[in-house]
């Protein structure tokens, strides 16, 4: 079997620039996150950051990347246009795309869901509790009812996405907030989930479950076909079939 190559990119800031973040993920989210992911035999994981020439994402690595992770926050806007487009183009080729947390407001991810991506937030440590609304979604497979984070950043509705095709996960929290924290979408023949938790300043991606999440996420996004859109222009096929019961139906229509 094929292995899913998987590709974290990370804008890899906070962790240079705070030590409260540098604490927990000392050497960056992307890398908590490949260890995490490459648990599982099935998974080939490689990272990618905001710094590296075309930030890590040439069209021949996407090409070969299955899955791309997005985690960012203060530099969405440095993230160059062309390779926006350049994600953007493999989505809709059939790239899974996983957006973490602030990725919400990231140029990719709204660029795919065409809607403002808003929210409600506030970073007062409040307890998580993440119910589990459709136990039977892949993505929601090994999971209890719920499961809670004891310290989150939190995020409240509205939020400004596109109805999702499936919803796998809503948020309570403390303060008496919801949110629409695990949800599906499909743009082109590219498998899109988002995923709320991960605030940079709480060791959120260090969570078994939160883990196995983000895992079962990359298996479902995980692309199993392609389609090189061109937008062809084809020469007309008659079926034989079809030429001959169009002579018949002249013979027969004496209008004709
Ligand atoms: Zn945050």
């Amino acid at each position: 079997m094929k292995k899913c190559s998987v590709l974290v990119w990370n804008e890899f800031i906070h962790e240079k620039s705070d030590p409260r973040v540098s604490a927990i993920y000392p050497d960056g989210i992307h890398q908590t996150l490949k260890e995490g992911l490459s648990v599982d035999p099935h998974l080939d994981v490689e990272t990618a950051t905001l710094a590296q020439p075309e930030h890590g994402l040439t069209g021949e690595k996407l090409n070969s990347t299955d899955v791309l992770l997005w985690w960012g926050h203060c530099a969405h806007e440095e993230v160059k246009d062309e390779v926006v487009d350049r994600v953007q183009k493999r989505v809709l080729e059939g790239m899974g795309l996983i957006a973490l947390h602030s990725a919400h407001y990231s140029k990719i991810f709204r660029r795919l869901m065409g809607t403002s991506c808003s929210l409600t937030w506030r970073e007062a440590g409040e307890r998580e509790r993440v119910w589990v609304c459709n136990p039977g979604h892949p993505i929601a497979q090994g999971l209890d009812r719920y499961f809670e984070l004891e310290n989150t950043e939190m995020y409240g509705e509205p939020f400004g996405i596109p109805t999702p095709d499936e919803q796998v996960f809503l948020s309570w929290f403390e303060g008496g907030e919801v949110f629409r924290s695990g949800n599906c979408w499909k743009r082109g023949n590219g498998k899109i989930f988002y995923f709320r938790p991960g605030h940079e300043t709480y060791p959120i991606y260090k969570n078994p479950t939160v883990i196995q999440i983000i895992r079962n996420a990359v298996h479902w996004a995980c692309s199993e076909g392609r389609w090189i859109d061109s937008c062809p222009n084809v020469p007309k096929e008659e079926a034989p079939e079809f030429k001959e019961s169009a002579s018949k139906n002249s013979e027969t229509n004496p209008s004709e």
